[in-house]
């Protein structure tokens, strides 16, 4: 790790859940530390700063007082603090479900039909980024270096300075960012952007996500000067300076080649495929959500299962679905219409010892996930729209070199990085996508090979470490011309019908 991670500056990150399972057990309140990629990236940069986290716990039940005290003995030998955001029923509901799920989570995929702009929303929104901003002035210490992240806190950096604090502050997107005339529809757009603008630096995903955004802030401000090209540009705005990168996120590349690798891991993948003999698996895996084009993917691999009757007896899609916001209706309603499309499409083609969709709705642990990753031959991720898709790069860090195929769809964070290596498709095409299900197929081992050496090695160098160092880097760099500019997603010539 470089100087920068380990300076003496505290770093306070701040997302809108804290990194912790609570869990409730005969009136007793436990927590367990959270795990996943982005824990485990920070954790030691929060250990060597003696930083903290801020965050809501994720209850409204659990009283203030005693909620610190029971994060303080969780963390105990962590390194780092947590500190609580408490919220209330109404905060949630308006805050979290109405703003955040119904409005920006919907818009910022370029889903404009699934929003709902109730005006109370907003006031939610900024009332509980308002008290975010509270929790983190309360806690802060003179050069410590604030960390924001995601669609639910875009307005905690302004509320700060609202409050008179003067330490840094960078915030990280880690949804994409839409078109100008797709965030033009939002009711709020030019205070959002202008609270956008009080972060020292803001972090995409993409260069699309930053282009987008920079497009949105020249309409509020002709006077905006942009100065760079690199990873990291430098906004004059207002009378203000501020940073803009992009930082696509990665994975602990090491850990999940090295589990994908272990006995329990192998030996679960081969149970799965001896009980799909001859068969070459696609494998999705998603959280339960429309933006992640499950239906559609149902259709192109129908259409697949048409136009090439030789895939018949020859391939089963395996569609992994993690139970997520089932409670709200329009989530409901896509778990019935796929599971109404799975049953139509397995009435249609299943013929004796051959059924052509497995369907698991499940989370699944991570020996089993990692089999999954290990047992499919092609990986088939084609979300309409998505921030980056961790899977996609956790399937290339696992997935045995030469024999897997990596099917992405290009409105993935993660085609810019991947397009040199994966099958890249427009996800709303069913029949170029069912194409790309027939060449992933019939591909041999010699171009397998070539594809998943390229995947690996940007899925390796870019890990999540660099992309935490990336980013603290460019918040307090002073030559911004050493950051290298990232890879741009290109759209194949054959992918454009002019
Ligand atoms: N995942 C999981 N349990 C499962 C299936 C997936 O924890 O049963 C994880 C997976 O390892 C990945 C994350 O869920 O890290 C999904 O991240 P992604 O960026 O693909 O999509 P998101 O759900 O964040 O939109």
């Amino acid at each position: 790790m470089n100087d920068m991670t380990t300076g003496s500056k505290r770093l306070v990150v701040v997302s809108n859940r804290l990194p912790i399972v609570v869990k409730q057990l005969d009136d007793q309140w436990t927590f367990t530390p959270g795990s996943g990629g982005l824990v485990s990236a920070l954790a030691p940069v929060l250990r060597n700063r003696g930083g903290i986290w801020i965050g809501w716990p994720g209850t409204v039940d659990a009283e203030p007082e005693s909620l610190t005290e029971l994060l303080h003995e969780a963390t105990r030998h962590s390194g780092y603090t947590l500190k609580p955001v408490t919220l209330d029923n109404r905060d949630k509901e308006d805050f979290y479900y109405g703003f955040a799920n119904e409005v920006i989570w919907p818009l910022f995929h370029d889903l404009q039909s699934h929003c709902n702009f109730a005006p109370r929303y907003w006031d939610a929104y900024t009332r509980v980024n308002r008290k975010f901003a509270e929790v983190i002035t309360e806690n802060v210490e003179s050069g410590d270096f604030i960390w924001v992240h995601d669609y639910h806190l875009m307005t905690v950096g302004q509320e700060l300075r609202a409050l008179g604090l003067r330490a840094r502050t960078g915030f990280f997107l880690h949804i994409p960012f839409p078109p100008l005339d797709i965030y033009m529809k939002l009711p709020w757009r030019f205070p959002l952007l202008r609270a956008l603008l009080e972060y020292d630096l803001i972090g995409f995903q993409t260069l699309r996500d930053r282009r987008n955004f920079l497009q949105c802030v020249r309409l509020i401000a002709p006077d905006l000067a942009v100065t760079g090209k690199g990873q990291v540009i430098t906004l004059r705005v207002g009378g203000r300076e501020l940073r803009v990168g992009t930082f696509p996120i990665g994975i602990d590349f090491k850990e999940f080649a090295r589990d994908g690798k272990s006995d329990e891991v192998i030996r679960k993948a081969k149970h799965l495929h001896e009980d799909l003999p001859g068969r070459q698996v696609l494998l999705g895996v998603d959280r339960l959500d429309y933006t992640k084009g499950i239906c559609h993917r149902f259709e192109a691999f129908r259409n697949a299962l048409q136009r090439f009757p030789e895939l018949h007896h020859r391939t089963t899609l395996i569609q992994v679905v993690v139970p997520s916001r089932e409670d709200i209706p329009k989530y409901h309603a896509l778990k019935m219409e796929m599971e109404r499309l799975v049953g139509e499409i397995n009435g249609q083609f299943t013929q004796s010892g051959w059924v052509p969709i497995h369907y698991i709705f499940r989370s699944l642990n991570r020996t089993e996930l990692l089999a999954y990753y290990r047992a499919c031959e092609i990986a088939l991720i084609t979300p309409l729209k998505d921030g980056m898709n961790l899977v996609a790069k956790e399937f290339c860090a696992v997935s045995p070199e030469g024999e897997s195929v990596l099917i992405l769809s290009e409105f993935a964070g993660a085609a810019a990085q991947l397009q040199k290596g994966a099958l890249l498709v427009n996800p709303y095409s069913v029949e170029e996508v069912a194409e790309a299900i027939h060449r992933a197929i019939h591909m041999g081992p010699g171009e397998r090979r070539a594809r998943m050496h390229k995947l690996k090695r940007f899925v390796r160098e870019y890990d999540i470490f660099w992309w935490v160092d990336a980013f603290l880097k460019a918040a307090i760099a002073k030559d911004l011309s050493n950051f290298p500019a990232p890879e741009e997603y290109v759209p194949h010539m054959e992918t454009i019908s002019l």
